[in-house]
């Protein structure tokens, strides 16, 4: 069950954010086990706790009217701050415990760069059978005039005059239950501690410089769109010449004009002319493999063997013959679906032909089509 955090706080259902955060303040004053005299203050101050941080977020507040329970478990994960406004949370608890809370020390100059994400469109055959690329990248890279130290005449930083190294500063506010202190980071360092007194002219002190440099990738057999290829610390430089992050390619494919690719098989449709599906014939059709090989279509085909009475839609599937399986060996498969084409712009003599052949099969008289159910399935089967 949840608690009736409204009635925790003492505020009504419409509560506004600024009322809900006095009611706050004045609860946790009152309640925080080391002022409380009641009983079960400490129970108490938790509760408080729990219905600022729901009541407090727009988000969790509105799941909470919607009678859901933000806090998932029911148990409160930390005492909220309240942002802004120069009274956080955290400086009751340095009041009460004499800090301790949030102190974070001078942050490194030093620091591992950002991870990069850049395209890569591929056509079919490359992505298939694997390429190596070459690549234009604009990336952060380490300093070459300062090598990375972020100095100009190459001098240490010194201590900051302002912080006295410590990084952060702090505002001491005097208050009834005691001294509240109130840390930020020091304003004259930037929290480092220390002040790069000569900047590098090239880097302004950063240590890196953003640069265009060319790459190359090699892009192994078999990926699809949305593989992503790992390049170890070739993305950003971090700062003071920090460690580079990585760098990820995300390949597209693109579609090709006459293979559909499903994983790792290859799909397409020839067109069989009507006689030729009637007597039965040996297709010969091109695998993808001639365009990779640049090798004479007729070379790298694969024989297909069209049965007398081949029907549209009638699907024929050679093993191996689809894309190379990126992990592990072996490759997909190759499926051609048939579509059988009616002669068009018949002579007098072909018509001849076709009339003595409907009379052969007493299919000269007046036509009753039946339900075509068979060709419907195997055209479904074919294309889902
Ligand atoms: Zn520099
Ligand atoms: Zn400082």
């Amino acid at each position: 069950m949840t608690t009736d955090y409204y009635g925790v706080l003492g505020v009504p259902k419409d509560a506004s954010e600024e009322d809900i955060k006095k009611a706050y303040r004045k609860l946790a004053m009152k309640y925080h086990p080391d002022v409380a005299t009641e009983e079960n203050s400490v129970e108490k101050f938790k509760q408080i706790g729990e219905a600022y941080e729901v009541l407090s977020d727009p988000q969790k507040r509105s799941m909470y009217d919607r009678g859901g329970d933000p806090l998932g478990n029911g148990g409160a994960s930390g005492f909220p701050g309240f942002g802004g406004g120069g009274f956080d949370f955290s400086t009751i608890v340095d009041a009460m415990f004499g800090g301790g809370m949030g102190t974070r020390g001078p942050r490194s100059r030093v620091a591992r760069g950002q991870d990069r994400l850049e395209r890569l469109s591929l056509p079919l055959v490359e992505a298939a059978f694997g390429v190596s690329r070459e690549l234009a990248i604009d990336s952060l890279v380490l300093c070459a005039v300062c090598s990375g130290s972020g100095s100009a005449d190459g001098a240490k930083p010194v201590t900051c005059r302002t912080c006295h190294g410590r990084g952060e500063v702090t505002q001491v506010q005097r208050s009834f239950i005691g001294d509240i202190r109130t840390s930020s980071p020091c304003p004259a360092c930037r929290g480092y501690g220390t002040i790069i007194e000569h900047p590098c002219p090239d880097c302004y002190g950063e240590g890196r410089v953003r640069a265009r440099r060319s790459i190359t990738v090699n892009v192994p057999a078999g990926v699809t769109t949305g593989t992503r290829i790992r390049l170890e610390s070739q993305g950003d430089v971090g700062t003071g010449g920090g460690p580079a992050g990585d760098l990820y390619i995300e390949l597209a494919v693109s579609d090709h004009e006459v293979f559909v690719r499903h994983g790792d098989d290859l799909e397409t449709t020839l067109e069989v002319p009507m006689v030729a599906a009637a007597l039965g014939a040996e297709l010969h059709v091109a695998t993808l493999d001639a365009e990779w090989e640049g090798a004479d279509p007729d070379d790298t085909a694969v024989t297909i063997t069209v049965p007398a009475g081949t029907q549209t839609g009638a699907r024929m599937v050679t093993r191996g013959k689809g894309v190379p399986r990126l992990r592990g060996r072996g490759r997909g498969d190759l499926a051609v679906t048939v579509m059988v084409v009616t002669p068009t712009g018949l002579d007098d003599e072909q018509r001849d032909l076709l009339t003595q052949l409907a009379v052969a099969r007493g299919e000269d008289g007046p036509i009753r089509p039946t339900t075509a159910k068979g060709f419907f399935g195997r055209l479904k089967d074919a294309f889902s």
